[in-house]
C-alpha cells in the first residue's frame, strides 16, 4: 500500500502563493528601481557560507550565532550555515572579488531568504526574506580619521534617505525612523560606557528578569533593548551612551542629524536603540511601521567600519541596512495596499472548430501586446464560459462564434456591468489600452 503521509511545510516556513506573490514582486521591483536611482547594483551571494564567516562577524556570543543558526556538517566534514543575514556575505564578496579596486564607494543591494531558528509568530519566521543594501569604502593610505566625519555622515544620511524613499514609494503607513549612535569600541567611548552600564546593572540585578540578568555578563547593551514591562522604569534610570561618546563619535552623530535635516528626513532619537549584531558602531537606526503588533521593526541598520578588515580585508568602512520583507508586506496588506489586480484582462469564449483557430490567433496577438489572456483548451457553452470568466476576475470576455468569424466583428462583454458591444480587433485593442 502507498504511504499516505501528508507532507507539510516545516514549522516557521511558508509557501507564498498567488495573488500575494504579485505584491512580493511589486515590492521587489520597486526596491530595484529606487535603489538603482541611488546608484546601487544588485549582488546575489549564495545562501550558505562557512559557519566561521558568521561566527567571526556577527559574534559567537550573540543569539543569532549561538542559538538560531542552521548549521550542519557537509559531507567533507566542513561546517556550513544557512545565512542568518547577508552583510557578512557582502563583505566576503567585497574581499574575494577585490572590490577595493573598484570605483569607491561600492554600493550594493541584495534580496533573498535568510534563516534563523526563532519561535515562529506573526512577523517572525524561520525562513524570512530581507531586502538590504551596503555601502563599502576602503580607506586609502593617508585618508580616514576625523576629517572623514562629514563625508561618512552624509553617506549614512543618504542610505537612510534611500530606505525612506523606498517606503514612501510603496505607500507604507505609520513609518517611524529612530536613530542613535553607539559610539566605537574604545575606552573613552563605548567600552568605557559599557563598564559604567554594567556596574549600574549589577546594582539593580535583583529587579531584572532572567534574560537581562544573563546579558549583564554576555552583552549588557542588549538589556537596553528589553521589552519587558517590569524592567522599563529601571532601564529609564540607566546611564545613557550619548553622555559617553568620544568627541569624534559625538561630532559624527551631530552631523548625521544635520544631513538628515538637509534631506527632509524626519527622525526621533532613541538612546536605547542598540543592534543585535556585534559589528555595529556609531550610526544605528531602526524603522517601524503600522499594523505589525509587537514585531513592528521593518528595517534595521547601521555603520560597521572595520568589519571587512576583521574578515581579512583592507581597512574598510561600511554602512547598510536590512529590511524585513515579510513584515513590510504584512504592513502593506494590513493597510489595504496589497490589492492584487484582476485575474485576467481577457477571457476568450469560443465555440466551433473555425472559432478555435481564430481564438488561438487572437490570444497570441493579445498576449504579445502584454495582456493577460485565458484561452479555454476545449470549447464551452457561452453561458459556462462567461461564468468561468467571472470566477477568474476577467475584465472582458471576448466571444468568438460563427457570426464573429464571418463578419470580423468581435463581441466584447464587459464583465463588471454586463455591457456588450461589437467591435473590430483594433478597436478592442484600443479599448484594452485605455484601461
Ligand atoms: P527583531 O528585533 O525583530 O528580532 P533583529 O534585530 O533580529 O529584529 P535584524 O537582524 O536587524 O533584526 O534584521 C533586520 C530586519 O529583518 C528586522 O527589522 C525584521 O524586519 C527582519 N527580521 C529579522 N528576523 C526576522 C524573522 N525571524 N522573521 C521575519 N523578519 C525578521
Ligand atoms: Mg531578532
Amino acid at each position: 500500500m502507498a504511504n499516505k503521509t501528508k507532507f507539510q511545510a516545516i514549522k516557521g516556513t511558508r509557501d507564498l502563493l498567488p495573488p500575494d506573490t504579485e505584491l512580493w514582486n511589486r515590492v521587489e521591483a520597486t526596491a530595484r528601481e529606487v535603489f538603482g536611482t541611488f546608484g546601487f547594483g544588485e549582488i546575489r551571494p549564495p545562501i550558505f557560507e562557512p559557519t566561521e564567516l558568521f561566527a567571526r562577524s556577527i559574534g559567537a556570543d550573540t543569539d543569532v550565532v549561538g542559538k538560531e543558526m542552521y548549521t550542519f556538517e557537509d559531507r567533507d566534514n566542513s561546517s556550513i550555515s544557512l545565512r542568518p543575514e547577508a552583510t557578512a556575505s557582502v563583505c566576503r564578496v567585497y574581499i574575494e572579488h577585490g572590490m577595493h579596486a573598484w570605483p569607491q564607494p561600492v554600493k550594493l543591494y541584495y534580496l533573498g531568504p535568510m534563516f534563523r531558528r526563532e519561535r515562529p509568530q506573526k512577523g517572525r519566521y524561520r525562513q524570512f526574506y530581507q531586502i538590504g543594501a551596503e555601502v563599502l569604502e576602503t580607506v586609502q593610505p593617508g585618508q580616514g580619521g576625523p576629517k572623514d566625519i562629514p563625508k561618512d555622515a552624509a553617506v549614512d544620511a543618504e542610505v537612510i534617505e534611500m530606505v525612506m524613499a523606498f517606503f514612501a514609494r510603496l505607500g507604507l503607513e505609520g513609518v517611524q525612523l529612530e536613530i542613535n549612535s553607539i559610539g566605537h569600541a574604545a575606552e573613552n567611548c563605548r567600552r568605557g560606557y559599557v563598564q559604567k552600564l554594567k556596574a549600574a546593572l549589577e546594582q539593580v540585578k535583583d529587579k531584572l528578569g532572567p534574560d537581562s540578568q544573563r546579558r549583564i555578563e554576555t552583552n549588557p547593551l542588549r538589556v537596553l533593548d528589553s521589552k519587558l514591562e517590569s524592567e522599563q522604569a529601571i532601564i529609564a534610570g540607566l546611564p545613557k551612551i550619548s553622555e559617553h561618546l568620544c568627541d569624534d563619535c559625538a561630532k559624527q552623530y551631530a552631523e548625521v542629524k544635520r544631513q538628515l535635516d538637509l534631506r527632509g528626513v524626519k527622525y526621533t532619537e532613541n538612546w536605547r536603540l542598540v543592534r543585535g549584531l556585534d559589528y555595529y558602531m556609531r550610526t544605528t537606526f531602526e524603522i517601524t511601521a503600522r499594523g505589525l503588533g509587537s514585531q513592528n521593526a521593518v528595517c534595521g541598520g547601521g555603520r560597521y567600519d572595520g568589519l571587512v578588515e576583521l574578515l581579512g580585508g583592507l581597512p574598510t568602512k561600511g554602512i547598510g541596512f536590512a529590511i524585513g520583507e515579510d513584515r513590510l508586506i504584512l504592513s502593506l496588506q494590513e493597510a489595504g495596499k496589497g490589492g492584487a489586480e484582476a485575474g485576467r484582462d481577457v477571457f476568450v469564449a469560443w465555440m466551433g472548430e473555425k472559432a478555435q483557430t481564430s481564438a488561438i490567433a487572437a490570444a497570441q496577438r493579445l498576449r504579445a501586446a502584454g495582456f493577460r489572456v485565458e484561452l479555454p483548451p476545449v470549447e464551452q457553452k457561452f453561458g459556462k464560459a462567461l461564468g468561468q470568466a467571472d470566477k477568474l476576475g476577467a475584465r472582458y470576455a471576448l466571444i468568438l462564434g460563427e457570426d464573429e468569424i464571418a463578419t470580423g466583428q468581435w463581441t466584447v462583454k464587459t464583465l463588471a456591468d454586463g455591457a456588450q458591444a461589437k467591435m473590430s480587433e483594433s478597436e478592442f485593442l484600443e479599448k484594452l489600452k485605455r484601461l
